[in-house]
């Protein structure tokens, strides 16, 4: 993986190992907090984290950053391991949760408070803010600032006794109301929440903050590179000032660094608005193929290579830039060319009857699945087939070289036809084209070679399979530099999907299950949806075949 083999934090990792530090090995983790489901951004911290620990034949732990309970599920415990593994990577025996810590946690915080680092503040959340104050002004301490040790341990006894109501009280770390760094002027680390925690129930009514939580998880973990987005980067002095003053060696306790965290063009990349898309159903769920969830972007047919091979490409920086959606479909479609076999697919059915074919034959024509890998099938063909509307003409411009009245086409496996007379009906409208075929213009047969400027594809109406075939478009319009607008749903794409109820496949396709990928001639490359029936086969459209990404 050459990102990896590359990038400013591996270089980190080897300068530290250089000057003697972490010598039991690089222990790295993905910390995903279960309140929604995994989206792209996390797939870039997913591959960073467990590359970087491959890369150093070290260890990547997984660990739930559970410690917010109104918004956490097991649900999104669920979902974000079936994602990692689906994407590719394990943690083996190392899968944690912040709020087996709790007990420990809270030793740590009445450590603090004996160590008369942590104190008990009786201030609303509103005067806290107040008291802060500002980047160019220095704050002010609390009244309860200068507690004794003693009723600071007291009160926090009783915070995790349950005798005050959520907001009454916080802890706090007492630092430096006067530091240049807004997080050290005494950062709130934890807060009462009478609420039910998806693990430990009602065990608790206090629980840690971020700030509190994360630097002691990796430490406890073991962490030695904490790997985490650029909006950290002012916690970090906390983070250190906090495993300093607990006695954390410096030679072995986590550090943190921080990286540019993914944004895309016509994406949201933040659970709270990809939450916001679900629960008002502007999308049928997490998992809709318009979504940058890993599960949506599995469900519309994303492969997991594509990726792992779009993590590796972005890089790893260590300033915020946009990256072009058009990147991301790039991957894909390279992984598909290559691997997926190729059928034929009507989406817009226009019937075309051969009028010197006869009625009672059928035959099977060979045809090759994919150029690079090789193999092949046999499609059927018939008297009476399946051409795209798109793909006859009556008034055509000049160099139209698919069908029109009098022209000539090559099917493609198939015959060499000839558009005899156009049927309409009363409108007007063409509904059937009579067609005659040169039956010699076959693979190996006497006029097969004969120069024929249009190729189109078909399928044989009595042996087709109907299907529902799902395209998509961007969920989100971005503006002309790429960006989503603040406020997202006004950007919100009317027409990201169109559903085709009536298209038509060939049978080789017959029982393929879910997950499956095709790429339909002269379409697009297509995956099997799993709303699929044994009655009707639905497929989303992956991405179509042409290539907008330019390097
Ligand atoms: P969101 O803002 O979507 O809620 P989050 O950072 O709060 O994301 P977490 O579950 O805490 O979500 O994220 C787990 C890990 O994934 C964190 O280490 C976080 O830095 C990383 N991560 C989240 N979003 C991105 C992104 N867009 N690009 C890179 N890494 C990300
Ligand atoms: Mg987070
Ligand atoms: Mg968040």
């Amino acid at each position: 993986n050459t990102t990896i083999a590359s990038n400013f934090i591996q270089n980190a990792i080897e300068e530290d190992q250089k000057n003697g530090k972490y010598t039991e090995g690089i222990h790295t983790r993905f910390p995903p907090e279960p309140n929604g489901y995994l989206h792209i951004g996390h797939a870039k911290s997913i591959c960073l984290n467990f590359g970087l620990a491959e890369h150093n034949h070290g260890l990547c732990n997984l660990r739930f950053d559970d410690t917010n309970p109104t918004k956490e599920d097991t649900e999104y415990v669920d979902s974000i391991q079936e994602d990692i593994h689906w994407l590719g990577f394990s943690w083996q025996n190392r899968m944690f949760y912040a709020s087996d810590y709790f007990d420990k946690l809270y030793d740590y915080a009445c450590e603090l408070i004996k160590k008369g680092l942590a104190y008990v503040d009786d201030l609303s959340a509103d005067e806290i803010r107040a008291y802060r104050g500002t980047l160019t002004e220095p704050g002010k301490e609390s009244p309860y600032r200068n507690r004794s040790v003693e009723e600071n341990l007291d009160l926090f006894a009783r915070m995790k006794a349950g005798e005050f109501a959520d907001g009454e009280k916080v802890l706090r770390a007492k630092i430096d109301m006067a530091s240049p760094n807004m997080v050290l002027r005494d950062t709130v680390i934890y807060r009462i929440a009478h609420a039910h925690h998806h693990r430990t129930g009602d065990a608790w009514c206090i629980y840690p903050m971020y700030d509190f939580a994360h630097p002691l998880s990796d430490a406890i973990e073991g962490i030695t590179h904490s790997v985490c987005t650029l909006e950290f980067e002012e916690h970090r002095p906390f983070y250190d000032w906090l495993l300093e003053s607990l006695g954390f060696d410096a030679n072995t306790r986590p550090r943190q660094i921080e990286f540019a965290r993914l944004n895309l063009t016509n994406t949201v990349t933040s659970k709270r608005k990809l939450r916001q898309l679900v629960e008002e159903h502007f999308v049928s769920g997490w998992d809709d193929p318009r979504m940058p969830t890993i599960s949506g972007l599995r469900r519309r047919g994303y492969t997991p290579a594509s990726l792992r091979k779009f993590c590796e490409e972005i890089g790893v920086a260590k300033a915020d830039s946009l990256v072009d959606v058009s990147m991301l479909e790039h991957c894909v479609r390279d992984d598909l060319n290559e691997n997926a076999d190729r059928v034929m697919a009507v989406l817009r059915p226009l019937k075309v009857v051969i009028t010197n074919y006869p009625e009672d034959k059928e035959e099977y024509l060979l045809a090759d699945n994919n150029p690079m890998h090789g193999g092949s099938r046999f499609v059927p063909f018939s008297r009476e087939i399946y051409i795209e509307q798109e793909d006859f003409m009556e008034e055509p411009p000049k160099k139209y070289f698919r069908l029109k009245p009098g022209g000539e086409v090559r099917l493609k496996h198939a015959y060499i036809i000839k558009c005899e007379e156009v049927i309409k009906d009363e409108n007007g409208k063409v509904v059937e084209l009579h067609c005659t075929a040169y039956l010699d213009s076959k693979t190996g047969g006497a006029t097969a070679g004969r120069k024929i400027k249009g190729t189109i594809h078909w399928v044989a109406a009595k042996t087709a399979l109907p299907a529902e075939v799902r395209l998509y478009d961007y969920l989100i319009e971005s503006d002309e530099n790429g960006n989503v607008p603040a406020d997202f749903l006004e950007a919100l794409n009317k027409n990201s999907l169109e559903t085709i109820e009536n298209a038509w496949i060939e049978p080789s396709v017959k029982l393929t299950a879910a997950g499956t990928h095709y790429q339909f001639l002269r379409t697009g490359y297509f995956v099997v949806d799993p709303d699929t029936t044994p009655d009707k086969l639905v497929f989303n459209r992956v991405v179509g075949l042409r290539d907008s990404w330019a390097k």
